[in-house]
């Protein structure tokens, strides 16, 4: 009775925190298992950002507490920023929930499923559910642990921070994951030293607003900020050969953010920018601390300092109070900015905060239709920007099949994923990839010969 699937929801922290609990039930004897039919245990690792991912795990477990309820052996828990938003009050729509676990202490997971199962096995009564959303000092430090696959891991998550100190209207992130809290340079160098002598190549540094990393708890000077010494000190790591890192926030990008591209060859030519609106009225009510103007200006610093840098962003729109006017604004936004590619969420209430009780609350089927009209132009740009790249030979570091199993899959240094025929044993090298073809977000190609041309295509904006 000790096999476990855990399904998460969300971003790519959960999938990285979900990988941490995984792990570390392994070490106790738990087995993980791929398919949630054949599980004694499910785990849901749960998103709160948006009202939409929060009934998705809502209704999940809600399927499942019927096999609980058939199966009393079988236990099913709910982890993550669900778990922490709404605590307890879950058991009121999910009485048959055995374990509810917040975003501090997920490290507690393997301990409360061993005394479950030895209460269960002695024929102890459990009567209560086990709730556990509790703030825990130094938690931030227990997301270390990854898993050793069967296959060649090329790429992994390293989590640098927990939590955020941002206070964006909108955002029930602060709430969800506390207090921005940043684990040691030290610790997360050793984590990405053990992982390169597994052979990973690429690491990607998580949190919630990365570039503020040790901000609060590391030495200030007039160099470099913590997060770019970090990023030096990652960068010295040999066998790592790509590092990225998401999200940042566009006030971390100063001028040694932008020089760090200039000395660092193994950031790639791609960075995650948040954006969330083009129009200064709606960013001020979100409060996020930058104009349109101080934006374009981060992308041309970066542009100055790699001319091939690509961008991807995150937008919301139908924010409270948008106007078409404000809309059109983030429409021209993207089409100066040429980004690769967005992430466009509509806006979604989330009770309690201070965006939740604005006046002019856009109505849904306008949220809609700006979605719509966005992912339009975002789509006619990026197919322009992967065609553009058509008879380039572009770096790839080799990530395995790809989901048929028949070909390659790796990424370009401006992260774009490409596919193409090779042999098994190039997983993890970079190789170079001469693209044939292009959709939207993937790019095919052949092997080129070694020490062929690697060519970037000039920017085809000029800002
Ligand atoms: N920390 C990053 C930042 O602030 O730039 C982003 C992390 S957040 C978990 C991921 C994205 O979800 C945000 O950038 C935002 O676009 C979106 N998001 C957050 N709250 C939202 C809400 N209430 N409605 C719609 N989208 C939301």
């Amino acid at each position: 009775m000790n096999r476990v699937h855990i399904k998460t929801y969300g971003c790519q922290m959960n999938e990285r925190d979900s990988e941490a609990v995984a792990a570390m039930l392994r070490a106790r004897g738990y087995r993980i298992v791929a398919s949630e039919d054949d599980c004694d245990i499910l785990l849901l690792n749960t998103c709160s950002v948006r009202d939409a991912a929060e009934q998705k795990a809502i209704g999940k477990a809600a399927h499942e507490s019927s096999r609980r309820r058939r199966d009393p052996d079988f236990v099913l828990g709910i982890l993550g920023c669900m778990a922490q938003n709404r605590g307890a009050g879950l058991l009121d729509r999910l009485p048959d929930v055995d374990l509810i676990v917040g975003t501090q202490k997920f490290h507690r997971v393997p301990d409360y499923l061993d005394n479950l199962r030895a209460a269960r096995e002695a024929g102890v009564p459990v009567a209560e559910a086990i709730v556990e959303t509790g703030v825990e000092e130094g938690s931030q430090n227990t997301i270390r642990d990854h898993m050793e696959g069967p296959g060649r891991q090329v790429c992994a998550f390293v989590s640098i921070q927990q939590g955020c100190d941002m206070n964006c209207t909108f955002c029930i992130v602060p709430r969800t994951r506390g207090d921005e809290r940043s684990r040691p340079a030290g610790d997360i160098v050793l984590e990405c030293e053990e992982l390169a002598a597994r052979g990973v190549r690429e690491v990607t540094l998580l949190g919630q607003i990365v570039t503020s990393y040790g901000r609060r708890d590391q030495r200030q000077g007039d160099g470099a900020s913590p997060f770019v010494r970090l990023l030096e000190r990652v960068h010295a790591i040999p066998g790592i050969e790509r590092i990225r890192f998401t999200s940042p926030h566009p006030r971390g990008f100063r001028r040694d953010l932008a020089d760090a591209y200039s000395r660092l060859p193994k950031l790639g030519e791609h960075v995650h920018l948040p954006v969330q609106s083009g129009s200064d009225a709606v960013l001020r009510a979100m409060n996020r601390p930058y104009s349109r103007e101080r934006y374009l200006e981060i992308v041309r610093m970066l542009k100055g300092a790699r001319p091939a840098m690509a961008f991807s962003t995150d937008i919301i729109v139908g924010f409270p109070g948008e106007t078409d006017e404000d809309f059109e604004r983030t429409r021209t936004l993207c089409e100066e900015v040429d980004y690769d590619m967005a992430y466009v969420f509509k806006y979604s209430v989330r009770t309690g905060t201070p965006a939740a009780s604005m006046p002019d609350q856009v109505p849904d089927e306008v949220r809609e239709s700006r979605n719509q009209a966005l992912l339009e132009v975002l789509r006619a740009g990026s197919l322009r920007r992967s065609r553009a790249l058509v008879g380039t030979v572009q770096e790839v570091l080799v990530e395995g099949p790809d989901k048929t199993g028949l070909r390659l899959t790796g990424r370009t240094r401006a992260n774009r994923a490409v596919v193409f025929d090779g042999p098994g044993r190039l997983a993890g090298e970079l190789v170079p990839v001469e693209i044939a073809g292009a959709s939207v977000s993937t790019l095919y190609g052949a092997l080129a010969p070694a020490g062929a041309g690697l060519q970037t295509p000039a920017c085809p904006v000029s800002l």
